[in-house]
């Protein structure tokens, strides 16, 4: 059976690294929509020139193209011990269209505090070249802006603008924040502290699989 994960909280739970570690460890893709947004919007693609101001803004891409961009990348070969959606779904509609196409084992709703939230965000930063997530206090790369496994160098994401993320944690609160009550409902919902090591909430992830 297919290990078939979502990953649910707020911008800065640290979704994108522990959903790195995991899917190299479990041998699960590792699917995120915003990766995959911001690489079309850097190679200027058809995708990334109509959702550039939308990302910039911390607003959300239409569910439809958003659905249409999942649906495709789940049929890809490489989709065979299971997925982590890491940022998708965001929305309830969003929810609805992944039923319709595939079948998740398990919601992980990654629980940090607003406050926390914003101090994660205000100093990540990210390789251009590979995406490799840092942060200036917490995570700290070994040579200050360059990518320890590359040598890319790191930059601030533009969402990650104080503007953008508040707005950013608005957006959550409004329009993904209801999918918790949602996924409660239908007993999918596993509940994480994220405001703990990358050690310890992989853990608890994996307890929660096994
Ligand atoms: P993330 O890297 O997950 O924080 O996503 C970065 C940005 O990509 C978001 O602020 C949205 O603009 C867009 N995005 C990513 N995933 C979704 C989604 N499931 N629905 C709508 N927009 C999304």
């Amino acid at each position: 059976m297919p290990i078939n994960l979502v990953f649910l909280g707020p911008p800065g739970a640290g979704k994108g690294t522990i959903a790195s570690l995991l899917s190299v460890k479990k041998h699960l893709v590792h699917i995120s929509t915003g990766d995959i947004f911001r690489y079309n919007v850097q190679h200027e693609t058809p995708l990334g020139l109509r959702v550039k101001s939308i990302l910039a803004a911390g607003e959300y891409v239409p569910d439809d193209i958003t659905n249409q961009l999942v649906q495709n990348r789940l049929k890809e070969d490489d989709v065979v011990a299971g997925y982590v959606l890491d940022g998708y779904p965001r929305t309830i509609p969003q929810a609805q269209a992944l039923e319709d196409f595939s079948s998740v084992s398990f919601i992980i709703n990654f629980q940090l505090s607003e406050e926390e939230a914003v101090a994660r965000l205000s100093g990540r930063l990210v390789c251009e070249r590979c995406g490799a997530g840092y942060h200036i206090k917490n995570m700290p790369p070994k040579t200050q802006g360059i990518c320890d496994s590359c040598g890319g160098k790191l930059v601030t994401r533009v969402d990650d603008q104080p503007e953008a993320i508040k707005k950013r944690l608005d957006v959550y609160q409004e329009r993904t924040s209801p999918l918790i009550e949602y996924y409660t409902q239908k007993n999918m919902l596993r509940n994480v502290d994220a405001g703990r090591t990358k050690e310890e909430v992989l853990q608890s992830v994996l307890d929660i699989i096994s």
